[in-house]
């Protein structure tokens, strides 16, 4: 049967909190005015607490079996009494999360460490993570809930607290209870890390691409040979020691520093060493726990070539920083919600290289900007064996739109045409090579033929890389266009947006299994 809160309330009571039979006996329903998430029910504390839908509105429901510090310090907009028990209905606020996380372990991020096959889901919306658990669930592959880039988190206006707390309260809905990571995606900046680690945060993607020099391979030789001469000696001398001319065996096949190569590598990634070396020792050694460490270099214009990927993870190795994951950049183009540009033969052959090296040194490889990369997903299961991290591209928000173009299309195409006034703008923050010209006309789409604008590449850059305006652009009197209108759809129709969610994200599980 289906229950409303109170009903449920009275189901728990009558079943002395006993949760398996009281979950049993009310079936899932999501997006319903009133409605229960029968799988969110957990008695922690001497007090019984699920989540529920109340006039509309997801709400934490907090039953009191006896006296409870939980119960007392949950804060509530309204306390009542049903069965006889004295009954809370609070907001999901942060308050209540951090309370909740100290009392019910599972809704904290943990660490997955080398071994794993994890996808990160970065959820802009903080709605998604619901459906992609639905969708994960029985795979084997673990969840990075939360990911968020600073980038995103000042285009949605969102904190870190906001990320990880919609993270927290998806894993209590579902019921999930197998662990769930949350990534400070792409950070470079030491009080970035600090902030996502205090807060909680399992993975910390370092970002070094600041510290990265990119303009090495333009150099002529003689310009390259003098700035070579002009590294410290010291510097110079050890690295040559160690790589000059040498060839190192990775799985099978190898590795070989030539002299122009090995000049270029020092050039371009000589100074990231020192910065890693400082985050390690500053935050993620000294953590209280666990941290799934990820060094990104795939923010550049170049490919990483092999020998780049293993000097730097030879380096990590004589300096004792344990990597959980790297991110090179390989070669073809991710861009963001479309599928893999390149040839993929010889994208084939890089890769198998780098999964080498990342096997023989022992952490796990990073595919990133991984949404709809499908031509490559079978090639990066199967020589991974599934020991790898992709992370998708946020390509959850594409989904939450279609969920307004099934089920509002002129509020769609209202934001289509917004989109591109606005996506000049959007093109700042975002690499895309997309041709307006090829975006159809929403005017002349009939209903049943809107969601072009969601299947065509060219029409999904332009919505995916434009999400920033669409959530926060405000109109003259300071009102936000379109986010309130747009999170009461999705709030109303959860279960379509889980629904497109499994069928999204399942397509990528697939394909990324397909060869292992
Ligand atoms: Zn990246």
């Amino acid at each position: 049967m289906r229950a409303n809160w109170h009903e449920f309330v009275t189901m728990m009571v009558q079943n002395n909190f006993d949760v398996e039979r009281t979950s049993n006996s009310c079936s899932v329903s999501l997006g319903e005015e009133e409605s229960v998430y029968p799988a969110s029910f957990h008695v922690v504390e001497n007090c019984g607490v699920f989540l529920a839908r109340v006039r509309g509105a997801k709400k934490l429901i907090e039953v009191a079996q006896a006296d409870s510090v939980l119960f007392t310090a949950i804060e509530a907009e309204q306390t009542t009494t049903v069965a006889g028990k004295t009954v809370k209905i609070a907001l999901l606020s942060s308050k209540n999360a951090e309370l909740l996380r100290k009392h019910l372990p599972f809704m904290k991020p943990v660490a997955f460490g080398r071994n794993s096959f994890s996808l990160g889901l970065g959820d802009r919306l903080g709605l998604a993570s619901p459906g992609h658990l639905r969708c994960l669930a029985g795979s084997g592959i673990r969840p990075v809930l939360a990911q968020q880039s600073i980038r995103e988190l000042t285009l949605t206006e969102r904190t870190y607290g906001d990320v990880l707390d919609a993270a927290s309260w998806a894993v209590l809905q579902e019921g999930f209870h197998d662990g769930f990571g949350a990534d400070g995606d792409h950070l470079k900046r030491s009080e970035d890390i600090k902030m996502a680690l205090d807060l909680g945060f399992s993975m910390i993607t370092l970002d070094c691409s600041e510290k990265i020099d990119g303009n090495v391979a333009n150099l002529s030789e003689a310009e390259r040979c003098e700035r070579y001469q002009s590294l410290p000696d010291v510097f110079r001398t050890k690295m040559e020691a160690a790589y000059l001319d040498k060839t190192f065996s990775v799985g099978k096949s190898s590795v070989h520093f030539a002299a122009d190569a090995l000049q270029e590598i020092l050039l371009t990634y000589g100074e990231t060493l020192a910065f890693i070396a400082e985050i390690d020792a500053k935050f993620i050694k000294p953590h209280h726990q666990p941290v799934d460490f990820e060094l990104s270099i795939d923010e550049t214009a170049t490919p990483t070539t092999p020998a780049a990927h293993y000097f730097m993870a030879s380096e990590m190795e004589k300096a004792g920083i344990v990597l959980c994951s790297l991110a090179p950049r390989f070669c073809g183009e991710f861009q963001k919600a479309i599928d893999y540009i390149g040839d993929l033969a010889s994208f084939e052959a890089e890769f198998a290289i780098h999964a080498a090296i990342a096997d023989h040194f022992g952490y796990r490889l990073s595919v990133h900007s991984g949404s709809d990369k499908f031509s490559v997903f079978p090639i990066v299961g199967q020589y991974t064996k599934g020991r790898v991290h992709v992370k998708t591209a946020g390509t959850n928000w594409l989904e939450a739109l279609r969920v307004i173009c099934r089920k509002e299309p002129d509020f769609f195409r209202e934001l289509c045409r917004f989109a591109l006034a606005r996506f000049d703008d959007a093109t700042k923050f975002y690499h895309v090579t997309t041709d307006l010209t090829k975006v159809p006309d929403v005017k002349s789409l009939a209903d049943n033929e809107l969601e072009r604008m969601l299947n065509e590449p060219d029409a999904r850059q332009l919505l995916h890389i434009t999400y920033g305006y669409i959530l926060t652009d405000k109109d003259a009197a300071g009102k936000r266009l379109y986010r309130d209108r747009l999170y009461q759809l999705w709030n109303r129709y959860e279960e379509e947006y889980a629904k497109v969610l499994i069928t999204h994200i399942g397509k990528h599980v697939s394909l990324l299994k397909k060869k292992i």
